[in-house]
């Protein structure tokens, strides 16, 4: 008989969240403090979604998506989940670019970055702190024509290297291109220019079992190897539970932090909604995926110091296509030294690129692992400039895909950081279509990333808790 996951699950709960990435943890925590029952059902056999790491012969653990958040995400811990969670959360301080443009190294911060554009890149004082104000000063009720391009040639035309600055690491932090609404860019940089880049020392590992810990001593009811296939959706258009591993569980409200498409085209499904909002649900347009190599060296073998992020590019200036392209030209290495895991003697180095969905879906079993060699083999070769004998101290090397994070998160294409800004909106309107249900998670740019998803757990756990608190008063 195979194992049931849902074994003691009661038929009624006042929530169900439907999968445990950042958002989907958040809101079944912040819900179940508030004295609701809770039921998170997780498909993974593992919590976290991409927030997520694995382990590997010789105790090695890799980090997916743990390269770095701004420091919000210490306040939104402390407040939703613990002081000891908060404590744990620590600065990067050594960022470093290398590119045919330039070469440098900073803290990420807006002080260092005021001296990097006037002292390096010879741009006027006044300019420089204009465009931080700007940027800072953007929020989502705010112009949402203007590009991000357009910001760039208001403040520095023609100068394509401090573009380059600007832009490459938050489009590998959330896809973002300089086609997206410039209040995008502005609301992400400027949270990463407050104070810098962050980590959770410890690891992802330590941090998602902390977590659970906190769950469960709220009372949510957390359960793995659990792939929801519908929710369910009454005559008059309200959720009336889910089906999960083939079990009906009842609810009066659904927080779903599956991808936005699959939320509402497969799990809900299309007739439940009225047509003009379908049809921009089907608009929506996703981020793109990611490619890594995971790197570990021989247990208490090193390295040099090459920075804690590091942007690496053979590309002539800043290029969005061509750092998505197969034909790889541009790399973000994460280095995790040994007091990323205090106590432990490993170096390990994840090697990050953006990528396309199509480049890889249909490759045929041979090509796709093949794709993959080369992957792995061209990032040594580049790793090796930075870390010369890479090859002889590596003890474990591989590679994912956008297949990889597809299969792991049941996000459509692989897509790593949500969608694009439209699905903001689509998302916030899903309760309005059928009562009680949400989204949360990575969707529109600005709610995507570790702190977005975060805070975008909050935001619609606040929600459902309007709705059930306003139903149990009617
Ligand atoms: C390679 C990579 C690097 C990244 N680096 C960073 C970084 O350095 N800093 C940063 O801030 N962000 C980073 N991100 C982005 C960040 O990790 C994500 O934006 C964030 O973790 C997403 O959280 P989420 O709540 O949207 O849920 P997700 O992580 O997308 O999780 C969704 C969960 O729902 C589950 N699920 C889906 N469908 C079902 C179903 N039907 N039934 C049950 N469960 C289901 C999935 O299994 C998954 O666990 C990175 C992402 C990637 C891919």
């Amino acid at each position: 008989m195979p194992k049931d996951f849902l074994k003691g699950a009661k038929d009624h709960y006042d929530v169900v969240v439907i999968g445990s990435g950042l958002a989907g943890l958040t809101s079944a925590n912040i819900l179940a403090r508030n004295g609701y029952s809770v039921l998170l059902l997780e498909h993974h056999y593992q919590l976290g979604g991409m927030a997520t790491w694995f382990k590997r012969r010789n105790g090695h653990i890799f980090d997916i998506s743990l390269h770095g958040f701004p420091i919000g995400m210490i306040k939104s811990c402390r407040k939703y989940w613990t002081q000891e969670i908060a404590d744990s959360i620590v600065q990067l301080k050594d960022i470093r670019f290398n590119n045919p443009q330039f070469t440098l190294q900073t803290t990420f911060n807006r002080e260092d970055f005021t001296k990097l554009l006037t002292e390096k890149f010879g741009i006027a004082y006044e300019t420089v702190d204009d465009f931080f104000k700007t940027a800072r000063g953007m929020n989502f009720y705010d112009d949402q024509e203007m590009t991000t391009r357009e910001l760039f040639e208001k403040f520095f035309p023609g100068r394509d290297d401090v573009v380059r600055l600007l832009m490459e690491p938050i489009t590998y932090a959330n896809g973002s291109t300089l086609d997206d609404p410039a209040i995008t860019y502005g609301i992400v940089f400027s949270n990463f220019m407050s104070k810098g880049v962050y980590t959770f020392q410890g690891g992802t590992d330590l941090l998602v079992t902390k977590m659970k810990e906190e769950m469960e001593r709220n009372g949510v009811d957390v359960r793995i190897r659990t792939m929801v296939e519908k929710v369910e959706v009454s005559k008059d258009r309200k959720v009336t539970g889910v089906v999960v591993n083939g079990r009906r569980i009842g609810c009066n409200a659904v927080v779903s932090n599956a991808n936005l498409k699959t939320t509402i085209l497969k799990l809900a499904g299309e007739e439940n909604f009225e047509r003009d909002y379908l049809e921009e649900a089907k608009s929506v347009r996703l981020n793109n995926s990611s490619c890594q190599v995971y790197i570990a060296l021989k247990p208490g073998m090193g390295f040099e110091p090459c920075g804690d992020l590091l942007f690496h590019s053979e590309h002539k200036g800043f290029d969005f296509e061509a750092m998505l392209s197969r034909d790889v030209s541009s790399r973000t290495f994460s280095c995790y030294y040994p007091d990323t895991r205090p106590g432990s003697d490993r170096h390990l180095i994840v090697s990050s690129t953006n990528a396309n969905y199509s480049d890889w879906a249909d490759l045929s079993e041979e090509d796709y692992q093949a794709s993959k060699e080369d992957l792995i083999e061209t990032t040594l070769d580049c790793l090796e400039q930075y870390v010369p004998d890479v090859r002889e101290k590596m003890d474990h090397v591989e590679a994912a895909t956008p297949r990889t994070f597809e299969y792991y998160t049941r996000h459509v294409q692989g897509a790593s950081f949500g969608t694009k800004f439209e699905g903001l909106k689509v998302s916030k309107e899903l309760p309005e279509q059928i009562g009680g249900l949400y989204h949360a998670g990575s969707v529109g740019i600005i709610m995507s990333g570790w702190l977005g998803a975060v805070n975008y757990g909050v935001i619609v756990s606040n929600d459902v808790d309007k709705q059930l608190s306003l139903a149990a008063t009617t």
